[in-house]
């Protein structure tokens, strides 16, 4: 039937972003039957037909998925576009951004990619430790391909010197997942990209397929070793049947519904609607119980974003989205910095806040907050009531750090905690951490150091909802990191 999907997989795969990519592209390469389900379509190049073309101009009216609402009485979903490409969350003092679609946050991320420092691995099982983790950060930079951005060192400024005046440290090589020099083999799969052009709108997607989203790398991995990937299928509960789970999941494209069974379940729908579906599957009396832990160790990663406006040193010409980076591991203070420009061809801006626009910085802040944060369910959706309370000194310490950096670019202004302000409880993050931690403790964990969900085997979590914390930079590697490190032992 269409949209059901390959009979009987070993494996069924939910969502499509970094730890469901990793999770069926090694499984598939060990012989399983894998079938991937992804609420949002394929995106692509202007001149791939069979995709959807990334939103741009005039075009940007669908381009926003869904809002959950969780700021009334309940929490409640308002979908906008069911192929929208991003889904925004409101909580009482959290806004979050996420995407959809095949190759989930990859295809709208700014492509950094960076390593926690070592002490990070503290707050895992005692079988993880960071040199047992290093050959999983060496497959994935095997896979991902990161290049450093080849005129860093003039993008590095005034960063730089902003880091080097106040004492804060120096910046590094800006590992971005961008093909800026071609790859020689373009026969094997997951090579298929072009040279970056440099136009700076990664985080609408990128039309020149020069991004290593994972559409083209890990899945196009996991397709080329016969798994399947069913797009516009939304997943609505899962739970245990026979010595398996089964997952029920809506077809977007035909409005029809399908169920499949498989022996084992990867749950990989990025922190928040992991969560969401663990949940309403228990509500609805699919599952019979979950984890008393589920819901713990929740972070916005420390995410301060700030607007440094109109800089009155000098700009680096249009190009990728982050210009510097921080040398963090060799700094001892918290904070990890990036300094980052607007997709401002992407967006249908007025001509003079177009070229403002340009001449201005944002100025990323993020760190490892206390993950203090628990995420709870009101049998609609998920809510969550912390923000800057949530961890004040270390969130107040990163206004601090951004007002003592952004003084050196002697811009015309400057807004800190973008878009509230620095005085607001509220917070925004593009990098939700959490929920379903693995943890030093058993009795603290929710998923054990295998990724399966306590209490219910061959129910995998690879995503960041499995993070005890934030690792404090961008987190992308990380998850895909311990996603590797998930799918090796679940290989064995
Ligand atoms: C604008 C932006 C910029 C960013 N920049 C960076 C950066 O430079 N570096 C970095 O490291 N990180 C960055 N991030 C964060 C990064 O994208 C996320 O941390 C990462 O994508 C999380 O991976 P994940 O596997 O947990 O989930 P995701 O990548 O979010 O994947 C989850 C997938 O599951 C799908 N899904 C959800 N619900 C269902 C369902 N019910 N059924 C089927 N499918 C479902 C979703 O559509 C999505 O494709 C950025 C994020 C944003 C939004
Ligand atoms: S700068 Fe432009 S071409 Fe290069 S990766 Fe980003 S969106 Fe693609």
């Amino acid at each position: 039937m269409l949209g059901a999907g390959m009979a009987n997989p070993d494996v069924i795969v939910v969502g499509s972003g970094f730890g469901g990519a990793v999770m069926a592209a090694r499984l598939a390469e060990s012989g399983a039957k894998v079938l991937i389900l992804e609420r949002g379509p394929f995106w692509g190049a202007d001149d791939e037909p069979d995709r959807r073309p990334f939103p741009r101009g005039v075009r940007m009216g669908g381009a926003l998925r869904n809002v959950w609402w969780s700021k009334g009485r309940r929490a409640r979903n308002v979908t906008i576009n069911r192929q929208g490409l991003f889904e925004i969350h409101v909580f009482k003092s959290l806004w979050t951004m996420g995407a959809s679609g095949v190759g989930g946050g990859s295809l709208v991320y700014a492509n950094a990619q960076a390593d926690p420092r070592d002490d990070y691995w503290d707050l895992f099982p005692p079988e993880i430790t960071a040199g047992e983790m290093r050959p999983y950060f060496e497959k994935a930079t095997q896979v991902v391909r990161p290049q450093i951005l080849p005129d860093w060192k003039e993008r590095q400024e005034p960063l730089k010197s902003a880091l080097e005046v106040s004492g804060n440290g120096s910046t590094a090589p800006v590992n971005l997942a961008v093909t800026f020099t071609k790859h020689a083999n373009e026969t094997e799969p997951g090579l298929h990209t072009e040279a970056c052009r440099m136009c700076g709108e990664c985080i609408m997607g990128c039309r020149y397929r020069a991004k290593n989203t994972l559409d083209r790398t890990y899945l196009e991995h996991a397709v080329h070793h016969g798994a399947e990937i069913l797009p516009l299928s939304e997943v609505t509960h899962l739970g245990p049947v026979g010595d398996g789970y089964r997952v029920r999941w809506v077809d977007h494209a035909t409005r029809r519904t399908h169920a499949a069974e498989a022996r084992r379940v990867v749950l990989a729908a990025g922190a928040l609607n992991t969560m969401r579906l663990l949940h309403q599957s228990w509500r609805d009396g699919v599952i019979d119980r979950l984890p008393e832990t589920l819901g713990q160790r929740f972070s916005p990663n420390g995410d301060y974003i700030n607007l440094i406006w109109k800089a009155g040193v000098e700009q680096a010409a249009p190009g990728a989205v982050f210009n510097a980076l921080r040398d963090y591991g060799a700094a001892n203070d918290p904070y990890f910095i990036g300094d980052a420009s607007a997709p401002t061809t992407a967006l249908p801006l007025p001509g003079k806040m177009r070229r403002d626009l340009d001449a201005s910085r944002f100025l990323f802040v993020m760190g490892a907050d206390n993950a203090s944060g628990r995420l709870t369910y009101d049998g609609h959706g998920l809510r969550f009531a912390k923000g800057r309370s949530m961890d004040r000194e270390f969130f107040d310490g990163a206004d601090r750090v951004a007002r003592e950096l952004a003084s050196h670019y002697r811009p015309e202004g400057l807004r800190t905690n973008l878009p509230f302000g620095s005085k607001s409880e509220s917070l925004a993050t593009f990098h939700i951490i959490g929920g379903a931690p693995m943890a030093k403790r058993m009795e603290d964990s929710a998923v054990d150091h295998t990724g399966q969900l306590r209490g219910h085997p061959g129910l995998y979590l690879s995503d960041s909802s499995v993070l005890p914390g934030p690792p404090g930079v961008p987190p992308s590697r990380t998850i895909t990191a311990v996603a590797e490190r998930i799918a090796d032992l679940a290989t064995d």
